[in-house]
């Protein structure tokens, strides 16, 4: 008889197998080097953890070893926007009106597509959409730093923290950010000023967790936007699954079709080489390995979620 202790042992052992698959993958990458904190981060890194609904948590190797989160904060930004977006004070109207929900098919940092737009940029999960829904929270959180905190920090069920020297060096780095802004506000889509929306913006990025944490934290966007740690609804059923759509389409870059395909889970990516993945009403998901493709996902990580989902059947489609 297959008692609950067997199949968590199951799971486990899955996750060692796929780890052990992935981690050379990372040898093909290169990891980020455009702020020393990156650039140091040892491409030898790899963690895989998975958290299921009732809180059994599966890891592998470095999980308890914190990373910048870089651009998976950018689905904790867009939870916030939408939380406000639900509370009815016209949040809903003005977000979709400023900010798309098309895939770019450009990089994520890509200023070309928000000049031929007027300023519009394609969707949150890429910087300019980031910035803008930043621009956003700015106006309707009384602060919207400590908001994203604290969002954060209930999510993952502990205090986390920022990287003072990531947040520096990005804000030393981040002339192109600096470029959407601006090119935003000449549109007249930015509200405040470029330097307040990129404060909030280099804060988001420099949120340091680890893969046990995240894998936790974005659990309720498989469970139908209850935190299943606390039985908070964070979300509304409906709000929960066009988050969940937008990291389908546009969560990896101009690799979302390549992880539809291959992986087939709403996925989220981010420089440090952290990817989050729903696995709906089962599980959150994070995988940690430095070294990149070229369109800014992790390598390795992305061979483990497509391993994942073949082994355990995990694709939504
Ligand atoms: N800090 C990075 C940037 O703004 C975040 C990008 C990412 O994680 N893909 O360029």
């Amino acid at each position: 008889m297959n008692t609950d202790t067997d199949q968590s042992g199951e799971l486990d052992e899955l996750l060692r197998e796929v780890s052990d698959r992935a981690r050379p993958a990372a040898e093909d990458g290169e990891v980020a080097d455009y702020i020393p904190a990156l650039g140091d981060l040892d491409p030898r890194r790899f963690s895989l953890a998975a958290t299921e609904m009732d809180g059994t948590e599966h890891t592998t190797d470095d999980a308890d070893v914190p990373f910048p989160i870089q651009s998976i904060s950018k689905v904790f930004a867009l939870v916030l926007a939408m939380q406000k977006a639900d509370q009815g004070s016209g949040v809903r109207d003005e977000l979709w009106r400023r900010v798309g929900r098309e895939p770019s098919g450009d990089p994520y940092n890509s200023l070309v597509q928000l000049e031929r737009e007027q300023g519009v940029p394609r969707n949150p999960m890429i910087n300019a959409g980031a910035l803008l829904v930043d621009d956003v929270l700015l106006d309707h959180c009384d602060d919207a730093r400590a908001s994203m905190h604290a969002l954060v920090s209930e999510l993952a069920g502990e205090e986390v923290g920022v990287d003072e020297a990531v947040m520096q060096a990005e804000r030393d780095t981040a002339s192109r950010n600096r470029a959407m802004a601006n090119l935003m506000a000449s549109f007249g889509n930015l509200t405040h000023t470029v330097d307040e929306v990129l404060d909030l913006y280099v804060d988001q990025c420099a949120i340091s967790m680890t893969t046990r944490q995240l894998a936790r934290s974005v659990r309720f966007l498989a469970n139908d936007g209850i935190d299943p740690a606390s039985g908070r609804r964070i979300l509304s059923s409906t709000l929960t699954r066009r988050v969940a759509a937008i990291m389908l389409t546009c969560g990896t870059y101009d690799a979302a079709g390549e992880f539809a395909f291959k992986v087939g889970l709403p996925c989220k990516s981010g420089v440090a080489g952290a990817i989050v993945a729903l696995v709906p009403r089962r599980m959150g998901v994070c995988v940690w390995s430095p070294p990149l493709e070229p369109s800014g996902n992790s390598l390795a990580g992305r061979v483990a979620l497509s391993e994942l989902s073949a082994r355990l059947n995990l694709s939504i489609f």
